[in-house]
């Protein structure tokens, strides 16, 4: 048996074709959303990150705003750019750039973003209303990986899920998430007790420990759905680029060994990751349409 390999590259393309459509709609009742991301220093692939937003937002038919800061700015000025981001009509969405530099306290940053305006869903307000079952904004990425497994098998209700991880960017959200969307749900950690046997359990494992192909074929319940989010950089396969420190990008599941027994998998890259940002626009016409009360 062999797993249908979920092209997210191609969902995230349909889903912001969706999303300028909705904002093409909500643009025509006189609301343009708008995208605040403020970047603090010189992280290259921030930079990179930022830079990819900023494009898509504004093909999306949004307005995109790059805030670009000096490593040396204080803690105080970045709070200042956020009241005043929080305080602007024309922004509808507030994305500060994580990692942040080292002096910068990354907790107190996201509390001061409006939660309204929450588009990455990590206010502690936006994760209380998931937890309750309230709206909220979402964490893109778990959102994405519930959106591919909606589309892989329509109703979830009953399935037993695992989740391998619980951070507050991953793990916990994506755990509420198919918790909310009636599954039976287990949060597996770094002290969990034979993850194996936990997984194979599962009728869907989402991987998001970002260790470098961890979950293993023999860990996966024939004909299960797999969702990969790790994004791990190892050496080459080719020994000589590998020599050379040529790398390649590898999720939390030995992909190989999985799609021989999974019913559904994500690959690595090309699975998860295209859905983060186009997650992001559609958190950010969520948000807008919220602030402007236009359903
Ligand atoms: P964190 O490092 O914040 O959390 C990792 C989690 O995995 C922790 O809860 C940790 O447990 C758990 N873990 C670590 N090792 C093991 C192990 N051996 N067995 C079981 N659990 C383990 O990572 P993130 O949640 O931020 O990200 C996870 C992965 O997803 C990374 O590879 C990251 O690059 C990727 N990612 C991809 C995105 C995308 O767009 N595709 C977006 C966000 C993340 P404990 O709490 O006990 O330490």
């Amino acid at each position: 048996m062999s797993a249908i390999i979920i092209d997210g590259k191609a969902f995230a393309t349909r889903l912001r074709e969706q999303v300028a459509r909705d904002v093409s709609d909500l643009k025509s009742k006189g609301v343009t959303p708008g995208l605040a991301v403020v970047l603090v220093g010189e992280d290259a692939a921030s930079q990179v990150y930022v830079r990819n937003k900023g494009e898509q937002t504004e093909a999306a038919g949004m307005t995109s705003v790059t805030h670009r800061l000096p490593a040396e700015t204080t803690q105080g000025e970045l709070l200042a750019l956020v009241a005043k981001l929080n305080a602007d009509p024309e922004i509808h969405g507030i994305l500060v750039q994580f990692p942040v530099p080292a002096h910068m306290d990354q907790a107190s940053i996201v509390a001061a973003i409006s939660p309204d305006k929450d588009v990455d869903g990590l206010n502690v307000i936006n994760a209380g209303r998931l937890a309750s079952g309230l709206p909220a904004l979402t964490p893109c990425t778990p959102l994405g990986c519930m959106m591919l497994l909606h589309d892989m098998l329509g109703d979830l209700a009953g399935k037993r899920a695992v989740v391998v991880g619980r951070s507050n960017l991953m793990g916990k959200p994506m755990a509420q998430l198919l918790l909310a969307a009636d599954c039976t749900v287990i949060i597996a950690h770094s002290k969990s007790r034979d993850l194996p046997a936990i997984c194979r359990e599962a009728d869907i494992v989402v991987a998001a420990a970002g260790r470098a192909e961890m979950v293993r074929g023999d860990w996966i319940k024939p004909g299960a759905a797999v969702i990969d989010v790790g994004i791990n950089r190892v050496p080459s396969r080719d020994p000589e680029k590998a020599a050379f420190g040529g790398t390649r990008l590898v999720g939390d599941v030995a992909f190989d060994e999985a799609v021989q027994v999974a019913g559904w998998i994500t690959p690595v890259p090309g699975g998860v990751g295209p859905m983060t940002i186009a997650c992001l626009l559609a958190n950010t016409l969520t948000a807008a349409k919220r602030i402007s009360g236009i359903a």
